[in-house]
């Protein structure tokens, strides 16, 4: 997975003259028709124009815990649908 943080992760990638600190904000996304809230999700923020970056580190462990959430559901899903072709 790419990321956007500049070489020197302490400036900031957009006006090149503010500093990143990490921050946190409340991460929104929606999955599977459902809106999803992750809190005090950390992120990288320019103390100038306040632009930010998520944080790599817990994007990838927020993806792979969804990945993971959504093949717990197609599993349910499978074992709650009968299968046509074992009924005969
Ligand atoms: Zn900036």
């Amino acid at each position: 997975m790419k990321t956007n943080l500049p070489a020197d992760p302490e400036t900031c990638p957009h006006c090149y003259v503010g500093r990143i600190q990490q921050s946190f904000i409340t991460y929104t996304a929606i999955i599977e028709g459902k809106l999803l809230s992750v809190p005090d999700f950390p992120v990288w923020r320019c103390n100038v124009c306040h632009a930010y970056v998520y944080d790599p580190v817990a994007m990838g462990q927020l993806q792979a815990s969804l990945s993971a959430h959504q093949k717990a559901i197609l599993n349910e899903k499978a074992r709650r649908t009968p299968r046509k072709t074992a009924a005969s």
